[in-house]
């Protein structure tokens, strides 16, 4: 039986959803947000916690995990929306002018939906050499581990994007050694990261692939590598290696729910109001599809108060307000 009625059900508890709940609560909207992961805060809390992110406004950075836990110490200043963890949207259905939005935890109705769910469900693009799947878990890492375990140690980071780049520079703040391989010869990034990059004591080990892993006996992994485009082997041992070769993202799951919204390469295309296809939904976020976006936190907060008041302006014309935030009510909050 469906017994709960939301003015706004958020679909994702990233970091965009979760600022899409805080300030849907300031204009005392009645909100859930559904995460299917077991904690808030998505790709930067799952992937990323400790890397320190430099470009969210009003940080002269910040580590992933302590973004998220501020975006929860806000999320706590409207304690009456609800965050529901472990709760995975399978289905929404349109009936009559509202949503029946289906979970593994059960059924619940909704006046509006803002999707907020980023790439969908994500997991780590896998090495493939030999012994990969072996180490895992072991030696071989595919996110950015605790610093403290680090210390003093011998890593090894594989990858040249922007990520793997700044898992370098990260690492380095307590790693004895960091080697950074990349199978070209050429790093993509934020023209000051990679600068630093160039500018630090990171060993830089291109144009190579990684071909096997072998434990020594001093329980240390040797790592064996192969130049691309040439004959060369190198190999180096050390005490771990991240791989940061990117994620593969499943965002086939929206295409099973009764309600479609017009999708470009499994993002949904929105409005300026950042409204899809589907009259009464919604989207922010890595999931927001529009001419120039950017798939940066920054962006998606920039999304939110637009997206839940041109939402409000919906569902109820005549609490049009001015929209400074200290100007909105946060009624019984
Ligand atoms: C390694 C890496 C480094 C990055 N570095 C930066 C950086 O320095 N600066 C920057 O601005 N951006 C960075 N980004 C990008 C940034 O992380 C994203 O832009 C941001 O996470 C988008 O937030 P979001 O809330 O839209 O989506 P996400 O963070 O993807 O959150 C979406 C949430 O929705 C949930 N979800 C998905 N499907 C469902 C469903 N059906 N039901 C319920 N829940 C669902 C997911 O579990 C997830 O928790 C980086 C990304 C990566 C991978």
């Amino acid at each position: 039986m469906i017994n709960r009625i939301y003015d706004i059900t958020i679909v994702g508890g990233g970091p965009v959803g979760m600022f899409a709940g805080f300030y849907a609560g300031l204009r005392n909207a009645k909100v859930q947000i559904l995460e299917s992961l077991p904690e808030p805060g998505g790709q930067v809390q799952a992937l990323y916690p400790e890397k320190k992110i430099l470009d969210v406004a009003g940080f002269a950075g910040v580590a992933g995990a302590q973004l998220i836990n501020n975006l929860k110490a806000q999320l706590a200043t409207v304690p009456a929306v609800e965050f529901q963890a472990n709760t995975k949207v399978i289905n929404i259905t349109r009936a009559d002018d509202s949503f029946v939005i289906t979970t593994n935890q059960g059924t619940s109705r909704s006046k509006a939906i803002l999707l907020a769910a980023g790439n969908g469900s994500f997991k780590p693009r896998e090495l493939r050499a030999t012994n990969a799947e072996k180490y895992t878990n072991q030696y071989l890492f595919y996110s950015l581990p605790d610093l403290q375990q680090v210390a003093g140690q011998t890593v090894m980071v594989a990858g040249g994007g922007d990520s793997a780049v700044d898992m370098a520079l990260t690492l380095q703040q307590t790693a004895r050694e960091v080697i950074l391989v990349h199978r070209r010869t050429e790093f993509r990034g934020l023209e000051h990261q990679v600068e630093q990059l160039q500018q630090s004591s990171i060993k830089l080990l291109t144009p190579y692939l990684i071909q096997e892993l072998m434990e020594t006996d001093a329980h240390q992994l040797l790592v064996q590598m192969k130049q691309v485009g040439g004959s060369e082997q190198q190999q180096a041992t050390v005490d771990r290696l991240v791989v940061n070769y990117g994620f593969i993202t499943n965002n086939r799951e929206l295409a099973q729910w009764d309600v479609q919204p017009e999708t470009e390469h499994g993002k949904v295309k929105v409005t300026q109001e950042l409204e899809t296809s589907e009259k009464g939904i919604y989207a922010v976020g890595d999931q927001a599809l529009y001419p120039g976006k950017d798939t940066l936190i920054a962006t998606g907060f920039g999304e939110v108060p637009l997206a839940v008041n041109a939402i409000m302006n919906r569902l109820y014309p005549d609490r049009r307000l001015p929209i400074h935030s200290t100007a909105l009510p946060k009624k019984g909050n």
